[in-house]
């Protein structure tokens, strides 16, 4: 864990477990048949290139997300099919976790905040760095 030194920023819970899809659309009504889960956010994300829907469970999420132009998700839908492409875990202080994370030496995507889904602030780890699952770490702007 985190030693002293570094306690302004804090890991708080998982936010959202993203699933990815060829269409939102399609598979929304998937999980409301089989959960009961309904869509309470749908947008297309600008900066990501995505369209996402986000289904709330509990404190947590899952968000459906197909591409818009977004590359990375259009191969990883050709090569892996749809299914969980990312973690998300809602952190306090992504600036100064990502400042400790890049001293550290773990390999980021984003060294610095992007505006994601819902206007929060969101910021990739590289797989590699976590055993090959993608985290985001995403943080409520205020
Ligand atoms: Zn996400």
């Amino acid at each position: 864990m985190f030693t002293a030194g570094s306690p302004s920023f804090r890991i708080k819970k998982i936010d959202h477990v993203a699933v990815a899809v060829a269409d939102v659309d399609a598979v929304a009504p998937l999980w409301q048949a089989a959960l009961g889960l309904g869509v309470t956010v749908r947008e297309v994300v600008a900066s990501q290139k995505t369209e996402a829907a986000l289904l709330p469970i509990g404190d947590s999420n899952i968000e459906l997300i197909s591409p818009k132009g977004n590359v990375g998700l259009e191969k990883f839908l050709e090569k892996r099919g749809p299914g969980i492409h990312h973690v998300a875990v809602e952190v306090e202080g992504i600036e100064a976790l990502l400042a400790f994370l890049k001293q550290a030496g773990i390999p980021l995507i984003d060294e610095e905040p992007r505006i994601g889904a819902r206007g929060h602030k969101v910021a990739f780890v590289h797989p590699k760095a976590l055993g090959g699952v993608l985290v985001e770490l995403v943080e409520e702007a205020h």
